[in-house]
């Protein structure tokens, strides 16, 4: 099977490489001519334009910055109206809003073309080791189509519902991680203002009612735990910029469906606040350093 692969960035990458090493024929696109060269040496071919990525491939994967590089390659570009065939299967694993995922399905399934939103979770780490999450929104049909191309990639693939529906599960996820991330470090901060040992107090709540996630598996605070971004500068991981776009997505969904997330929006503040901050490009658990104890003099 021949796949088209659109966006080789830290995510598209690692996930191109993963169908190579799998078996598929894979075809190469993006902007960035360092990024194809990564690719081709490992055994892709590359394409001079996207339209050139698609044509005679079977299933097309792309894996884009946001919502208008998405519609601007499937709707927009008029050389890749002609070079998608009917019959092609289209995976967007892009994080976007879950409106232009259903405008996309929808022009698509227009010309006999199959769609579906694939957001992932799992990071960078996920990428490369093929153990990403996938979020699956679209048909029942399209989903068991891409079985085979998304367990190349990924070790969790759920079937979310209808399109759009990947989008709005990922977003749900990632806004719980920001405010979990965010309380957690909170607490963190007031236990060890208060004289508390920060990897005594996180096993108490990690044993008790306040255990989640970020507890168990990412501790915010340096020292607490080994191998996790807080305590390697927090180098790698998830970028707080990236969180900040997920926040501003789940914000935007929760206006268009009358939802109240007064959680979710003050974790929005609060990783913009940390953004502007200058902290954008550290990993996500950084936030922690938000609630620092200043000494005064
Ligand atoms: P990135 O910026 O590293 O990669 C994006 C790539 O797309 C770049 O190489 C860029 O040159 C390319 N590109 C942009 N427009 C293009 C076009 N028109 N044609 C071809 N190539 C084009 O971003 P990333 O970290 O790989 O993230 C990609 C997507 O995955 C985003 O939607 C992000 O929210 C989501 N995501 C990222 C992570 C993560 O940890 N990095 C985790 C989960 C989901």
């Amino acid at each position: 099977m021949k796949i088209a692969f659109i966006g080789l960035g830290n995510m598209g990458g690692p996930m191109a490489a993963n169908l190579i090493k799998a078996g598929f024929e894979v075809q190469v696109f993006d902007l960035l001519s360092e990024n194809v060269k990564r690719l081709t040496e490992q055994g892709a071919t590359s394409a001079e334009t996207a339209a050139d990525a698609v044509e005679n491939a079977q299933v097309v994967v792309s894996m884009l910055p946001a919502g208008r590089h998405v519609r601007s390659l499937y709707l927009d570009d008029e050389s890749m109206q002609g070079a998608l065939k009917p019959g092609t299967l289209v995976i967007d694993s892009s994080t976007i809003d879950a409106q232009t995922a259903r405008v996309v399905a929808k022009e698509l399934t227009a010309r006999n073309i199959d769609f579906i939103d694939a957001p992932v979770s799992g990071g960078v780490a996920g990428a490369q080791a093929a153990t990403l999450t996938f979020i699956v929104g679209g048909e029942a049909t399209q989903f068991e189509k891409a079985q085979p191309v998304l367990s190349a990639m990924g070790k969790n693939i759920f079937h979310a519902g209808k399109h759009g529906a990947g989008q709005v599960a990922k977003i749900c996820n990632n806004m719980l991680l920001a405010v979990l991330m965010a309380g957690t470090s909170e607490a963190l901060r007031m236990g060890i203002n208060n004289g508390l040992d920060a990897k005594v107090l996180s096993e108490i709540m990690q044993q008790s009612s306040g255990a989640n996630w970020t507890l168990d598996k990412y501790n915010p605070c340096p020292g607490v735990m080994e191998n996790v971004p807080s305590s390697k500068g927090y180098q790698g991981g998830f970028l707080v910029d990236l969180m900040k776009k997920d926040l501003g997505l789940a914000l935007d969904t929760a206006i268009q469906s009358n939802s109240s997330t007064p959680m979710g929006s003050l974790a929005q503040s609060l990783y913009s606040l940390h953004s502007l901050k200058g902290h954008g490009s550290l990993d996500f658990s950084s936030i922690f350093t938000l609630f620092e104890h200043v000494e005064k003099d």
